[in-house]
């Protein structure tokens, strides 16, 4: 009941928000704008962003459960596709004077991935990254390979951590340690973020110490072998299918 309450609700919500984007966007293309203008218009952008990705993520988690959801993948050099994530969150780190940093092994590491919906976890998990790491703390972002082969991408912080008895629960839906924390999610980010790990074969594991930091590390099979098991739909450069999905 809770998730079809929240996917109507979702539905209903979306729609005006995307009608306001719109016109913010309009807006922002004004010359004539004055430095406060623009300044209040940002704050409304971000803010209707945000709205507009949380109810994109409730929609995503129930097509995801539902098994609604068709990878369309293509071949990507994760430290490209990684990187561009990882840039996209710099001013949360400026505004919360954290250190910020981008490491990878080699300069290309190729893999077969959903770009939206894979774009969708690495965000929850940087996102969250910031939600629960307090000001003057450290973020690092890495790509590389695992000792087995397997593509990698770390998300490391040095935030509140989780308890031991706590962390094997993360990843379920609507599970959130501190219900009142301020923390602008539903307790879903994780568990969507394991279901499109999973629908592209690969794993997720947490290693996390209460007070002191936690470290979320994505593990994904090199090739397209492994996703030839999974519903997907393969973008080669000669077939551009158009990304059909949804991604919020
Ligand atoms: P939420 O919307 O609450 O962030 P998530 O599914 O993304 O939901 O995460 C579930 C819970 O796991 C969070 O409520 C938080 O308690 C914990 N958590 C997730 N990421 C981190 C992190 N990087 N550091 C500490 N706790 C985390």
């Amino acid at each position: 009941m809770k998730q079809h309450f929240f996917t109507n609700i979702s539905h209903d919500i979306r729609t005006p928000l995307t009608l306001i984007a719109g016109s913010i966007n309009k807006l922002f293309n004004r010359e004539n704008m004055d430095t406060a203008e623009q300044k209040y218009l940002k704050i409304i952008r971000t803010n209707t962003n945000r709205l507009l990705n949380l109810t994109g993520e409730l929609l995503n988690f129930r097509k995801l459960e539902t098994g609604n959801v068709t990878l369309q993948a293509s071949e990507e050099n994760l430290v490209d596709f990684v990187q561009e994530i990882y840039i996209s969150f710099t001013q949360f780190a400026i505004n919360k004077n954290i250190k910020y940093n981008f490491e990878y092994s080699q300069p290309e590491i190729k893999v077969w991935i959903d770009k939206n919906q894979f774009e969708r976890a690495v965000c929850n998990l940087i996102s969250n990254a910031f939600k629960y790491t307090p000001e003057e703390g450290e973020i690092s972002v890495k790509v590389g390979y695992s000792n087995d082969g397997k593509a990698t991408i770390s998300i490391i912080d040095t935030g509140e951590g989780i308890e031991d008895g706590k962390i094997n629960h993360i990843f379920n839906r609507f599970y959130q340690i501190d219900k009142q924390a301020e923390g602008n999610g539903f307790g879903v980010g994780l568990s969507i973020t394991r279901e499109i790990i999973l629908l592209h074969g690969g794993n997720i594991q947490v290693k996390s110490t209460l007070g002191k930091g936690s470290e979320f590390t994505i593990y994904l099979h090199p090739g397209k072998k492994v996703l030839k098991k999974c519903r997907v739909h393969f973008i080669t450069v000669e077939s551009q299918y158009p990304v059909g999905v949804f991604h919020g």
